[in-house]
């Protein structure tokens, strides 16, 4: 290979996230995004399905959101929220809490997903132990869900995807469930938080799908009976919208499908619309209120160095304009439609067990991957930017996405699982 010195002097000194570095492929050296188009350094252009990890739901570079950090950057790029405050911080609290539904009124800023949901999991520890309420250490989350990389966060995934086992000892111990989606479900739940409500703060969940596990749909009934459940046996629900949140099940939150209001929302991955770090968990005014007292030891306990970052929050401040001036909702409803039609046709094909669709996720579920580098490869050469993970090829596009984009993208996806099918019998 023979790319721009800075990726062969730079590969040997960086660490990649979740790679085998001896057997995997090397990255990709990007130069340029824009739109829908990530460039690579010999000049390949890849339409991307990914929107970088779900993030970049205006595309890349939309010069309103450059604009905004932009000027911030000029005005005053960041500084400490300890004693002091933003504006474009205290604007993007006061748009969080009126978007959200109820009461969920109350912004922490954090700079990533896994620590808003690390203070959600404090939020809800202490809320208890504010109330004189000591034991309630434990949370209550489900087979197949993702909350995070660091260790408390893990401790709360799907225990095998969160390698509960290879870091035993290392994890605090919480009870991991099935998801509610029958009436044996609902059953095993209440039955576990009637025995042990008195040791679990709360539970979490992420409402409608659990993304990283491996975009695995439930039905809005399921998050009615963890309101009802949490209601009746007294402990808190945690709603992680990391990645439904901002329209891409089809509506702003996934919550509101439900008609449901957790005590605590976690977001991040669109909030900026991709171009900067930043999170936010949002408590409810009953939450918040827990923590008022004249005893300094019942304030929250958190505040990370970049928390309320001025550039993350003027950056989030335009991604939300653009929800208002831009119809991304309608847009939304359109990609689910045309993936809808369009991956349909690869339910026949050899190895897919499932093809399901919901707002901007689009997921073709194969019964195994066998060659992850052969699919890798073979997506690129389609000239898309694609990334199996498990046994699933997803799409989760911008929602600027063009109709002849996403006709590309379920193009590619159609034939390089159809060539899977061909090709299986004969490889190794
Ligand atoms: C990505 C994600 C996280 C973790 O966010 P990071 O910013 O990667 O730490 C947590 N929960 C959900 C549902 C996510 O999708």
């Amino acid at each position: 290979m023979c790319g721009p010195e800075w990726l062969e002097q730079g590969m040997k000194h960086v660490w990649l996230p979740y790679t085998q570095m001896q057997t995997t492929l090397p990255p990709l050296p990007a130069v340029r995004t824009d739109g829908c188009t990530i460039t690579l350094a010999d000049g390949t252009e890849l339409v991307d399905g990914i929107a970088s990890w779900w993030t970049a739901c205006h595309g890349y570079n939309h010069p309103h959101i450059h604009q905004a950090v932009s000027a911030q950057l000029i005005r005053m790029p960041h500084v400490m929220f300890g004693g002091l405050v933003n504006e474009p911080a205290l604007t993007l609290a006061r748009r969080l809490a009126a978007m959200l539904p109820g009461d969920l009124d109350r912004v922490f800023f954090t700079d990533s997903g896994s620590v808003a949901v690390e203070v959600a999991m404090k939020m809800a520890i202490q809320y208890w132990l504010n109330r004189g309420q000591t034991g309630r250490t434990r949370l209550v989350a489900f087979r197949g869900g993702y909350h995070g990389d660091t260790m408390a966060t893990m401790a709360v995934c799907d225990p095998e995807e969160g390698m509960h086992s290879l870091y035993q000892g290392a994890l605090p111990e919480h009870f991991i469930a099935d998801l509610p989606v029958n009436a044996a479900g609902m059953q095993a739940l209440d039955t576990l938080l009637a025995q042990s409500a008195g040791s679990i703060a709360a539970i979490i969940v992420e409402p409608l799908v659990q993304g990283a596990g491996g975009m695995l749909f439930h039905t809005p009934d399921v998050l009615r009976t963890l309101r009802e459940l949490a209601d009746r046996h007294g402990v808190l629900l945690i709603l992680d919208e990391i990645f439904t949140g901002f329209g891409r099940t089809g509506t702003m939150f996934a919550c509101e499908q439900a008609g449901i209001v957790p005590d605590i929302i976690t977001l991040s991955k669109a909030l900026t619309g991709g171009t900067m770090a930043l999170a936010a968990t949002v408590a409810r005014t009953h939450v918040f209120d827990a923590f008022l007292s004249d005893d300094p030891l019942h304030a929250l306990m958190h505040g990370p160095t970049f928390m309320a970052n001025a550039l993350a929050c003027a950056c989030a401040n335009a991604s939300l304009d653009l929800f208002d001036t831009e119809p991304r909702l309608q847009q939304v409803a359109a990609i689910e439609t045309q993936m809808r039609d369009e991956l349909e046709s690869c339910r026949s094909l050899p190895h897919v067990v499932d093809v399901r669709v919901m707002g901007a996720i689009g997921v073709v579920e194969l019964d195994r991957i066998s060659d992850m580098n052969a699919l890798k490869s073979a997506l690129i050469a389609q000239g898309v930017w694609v990334r199996p993970f498990r046994n699933i090829v997803y799409l989760t596009p911008a929602f600027t996405v063009t109709r002849s984009e996403l006709s590309h993208l379920t193009k590619a996806i159609r034939t390089v699982v159809s060539e899977l099918g061909q090709a299986a019998p004969h490889r190794r």
